[in-house]
């Protein structure tokens, strides 16, 4: 089903920001380190003064916001402003054509559509608050909540971190994994004696191949485990998936490193993962993404959005979430992040495991301007 078109939109300014954001603890993967939170932002601006916000994905590699900055400056703003758009659907699909051959030309197939998929975010964002109503009720959704998880537990000092998410209202927790069967299966032990027996989850980053995840996977079985995310690169062969889905004592999760709408029907139609996982700042935006989940989730899996960096994005993944309906989980960084938790005024509350949005049009929140400029980077 295609998402509803809320009519034209003419754009006339697009801002794009790369924010930075210093944190006391390097955010660890099994794949490397975050040594600082990072966010790129874009505003746009329609021709009566509306503006819309969207989130890029920026988190890794170091520099890779300032590089999709320049991609949405250069060469995706000059598309974007260029006519007026019946749709955002047709926006999306103007910038996706147009810029093709210059995706391959620079081997960046990932950053041009990391780029397309913010800005798809912000036009969502600005119809919605055109039409003056909140972008899950634009979207054709039927509930103001979301539950939610705790996520990106690091391997080590997490305990007090999930002390206090739990104080906070959390109820489900993500913790990584693949740092070595003693490290992993403490830390299991040492969350479970915290939590009891809330949700917990895990993440291994694509960190194993499929010889170490057969060998590790029996050891994770007394954990009741949520799920197992990411324990083959996300670019193995079905077949692979398939004797890991086999092998794993919990429901696999996946998806934040797929794109394209054949990579996640390939394996949602393979049934080799119960929950899909992607990210709408990384492909696919709304418009991409709205259709996907509501796929997944007429295949029976779950539709959980992956997303770990600044509060635009989170909330537009918030409002996607509740668009999409089924029983998934709405992914909120555990880790301190600035650009999440002081960018817009803070999270809206979570009771219980459940966060209500904002009740404001579009996804309800803005970047302060003045905390904004503090956060800048000049590029
Ligand atoms: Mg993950």
């Amino acid at each position: 089903m295609s998402p509803p078109e809320p009519g034209p939109l003419s754009i006339a300014r697009v801002e794009a920001v790369v924010c930075r954001a210093p944190i006391d603890e390097p955010i660890v993967t099994s794949f490397g380190t975050i040594p600082e939170r990072a966010g790129l932002f874009v505003r746009l601006e329609d021709a009566d003064g509306v503006a819309g916000w969207g989130e890029v994905f920026g988190n890794f590699p170091a520099h890779g916001a300032e590089n999709r900055c320049h991609l949405v400056r250069d060469y995706l703003a000059p598309i974007v402003t260029d006519e007026a758009w019946v749709s955002p659907a047709a926006a999306y699909e103007a910038m996706t054509r147009r810029t093709h051959v210059m995706a391959l030309q620079g081997g960046e197939p990932g950053p041009f559509a990391q780029a397309i998929a913010g800005l798809d975010n912000a036009i969502w964002d600005l119809a919605a608050r055109r039409a003056g109503v909140p972008l899950w009720r634009l979207l054709g959704g039927e509930r103001d909540a979301v539950p939610t998880y705790a996520s990106g537990l690091n391997p080590s000092n997490f305990e007090g971190i999930v002390e206090a998410k739990l104080a906070e209202g959390y109820r489900a927790f993500k913790i990584k994994i693949g740092f070595g069967r003693e490290t992993d299966t403490g830390n299991l032990a040492r969350m479970r004696e915290i939590v009891g027996d809330l949700r917990v989850m895990t993440d291994v980053n694509q960190g194993w191949d499929m010889a170490t995840a057969v060998q590790e996977m029996p050891h994770l079985a007394e954990f009741d485990l949520g799920w197992i995310e990411e324990p083959l690169p996300a670019d193995r062969p079905l077949a692979e998936w398939r004797e890991i889905k086999a092998a794993s004592p919990a429901p696999l999760a996946a998806g934040e490193n797929l794109r394209g709408d054949a990579d996640f029907d390939a394996m949602i139609e393979a049934k080799v993962l119960d929950v899909v996982q992607p990210d709408m700042c990384k492909w696919g935006g709304v418009t991409g993404c709205l259709p996907l989940a509501k796929r997944i989730v007429a295949a029976g899996l779950t539709y959980c959005p992956h997303f770990l960096a600044g509060i635009v994005g989170l909330m537009s993944s918030a409002h996607l979430l509740a668009a999409a309906g089924g029983h998934g989980l709405l992914e909120v960084d555990a880790n301190p992040n600035p650009l999440r938790e002081v960018l817009a005024g803070g999270l809206p509350p979570i009771e219980d495991g459940i966060m209500t949005l904002p009740a404001g049009p579009g996804i309800g929140v803005e970047p302060d301007a003045d905390l904004l400029k503090d956060f800048r980077v000049e590029l």
